[in-house]
């Protein structure tokens, strides 16, 4: 019964959504009752899957778009892909990211444009193609997805600290700009999560620290959260729901953390 679901009738358009956190948030939105665009890269018969999964599932809509984070083009095309066969874009979720750890004087000059391009620029693409269809509707929700690097700095992260510290700027600006427009912009900044992403920055941080695998978890992961635990997808997939919906209305602008206590340091 979508019906009664929040977010029935409205329309979530999920960057990066065919692994990790995107894919629970994109789930999560969708167990709500949103309509569901998908992307990201990959096995095509795996996001096939998926993406079906998700309509059977839930009982919504859901689509997929191929659009590559590099072109702005591209990612214009995903939020008219939105517009044109679900009929709006209510939520956008700017979750697509990548990372790569290096020293600054060894850090390659392609994978630093990478970074910037995809954790950041592309968030501005997707931010202005959705706002005309959020403002036409008197409602949106603008989620970025920051992390706690969007807040201070470690080591070796150096493109991906600046894209995150850039994507905090821009939620901010974005929220004032449409802060009487009945839209929220928001960052979430998690601390470690388990994904795909996480898995594969050991190798590198164990060649540039000169770690085992165990200690680069044990002593450069966890050593951050006070919990000592990684953060789950779920949990953060139920704060990018809960910011939302109605209720928070008036959180806008808002660095979220959902760290372990990593900023309370
Ligand atoms: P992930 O590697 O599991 O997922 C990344 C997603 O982005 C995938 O769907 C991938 O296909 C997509 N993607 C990558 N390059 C793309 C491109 N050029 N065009 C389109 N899609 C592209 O990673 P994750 O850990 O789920 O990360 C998701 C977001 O969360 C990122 O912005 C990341 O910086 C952020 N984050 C992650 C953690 C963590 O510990 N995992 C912590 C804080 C913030």
């Amino acid at each position: 019964m979508t019906a009664s679901k929040p977010f029935a009738g409205k329309v979530a358009v999920v960057t990066g959504s065919t692994s990790g956190i995107g894919l629970g948030i994109a789930r999560a939105l969708a167990a709500e009752g949103a309509n569901i665009v998908i992307n990201g890269l990959g096995d095509v018969a795996a996001i096939e899957k998926e993406r079906a999964g998700i309509e059977t599932e839930f009982s919504v809509r859901c689509l997929y778009s191929p659009a590559n984070m590099l072109s702005g083009e591209e990612i214009a095309g995903m939020v008219k892909l939105a517009v044109d066969e679900l009929g709006s874009c209510d939520i956008l979720v700017n979750n697509a990211g990548i990372q790569h750890v290096a020293p600054i004087d060894e850090f390659p000059d392609d994978k630093w444009q990478q970074i910037i391009q995809i954790n950041l620029v592309a968030a501005f693409h997707s931010t202005k193609a959705a706002l005309p269809s959020m403002k036409a509707r008197g409602w949106g929700r603008i989620v970025n997805i920051g992390s706690a690097h969007a807040l201070t700095a470690s080591p070796y992260k150096s493109a991906y600290v600046a894209a995150k510290h850039g994507i905090a700027g821009m939620t901010k600006t974005v929220a004032l700009e449409t802060a009487t427009a009945g839209i929220t912009v928001n960052c979430i900044c998690p601390g470690y999560v388990w994904t795909p992403l996480v898995e594969r920055q050991i190798p590198d941080t164990m060649a540039a620290r000169n770690m085992t695998r165990e200690q680069v978890i044990s002593d450069v992961m966890l050593q951050a959260q006070p919990t000592k635990k990684f953060v789950t997808i779920e949990e953060v997939a139920a704060l990018a729901v809960f910011l939302c919906r109605n209720e928070a209305a008036s959180i806008t602008g808002s660095m979220m953390s959902i760290d372990g206590g990593w900023m309370a340091h």
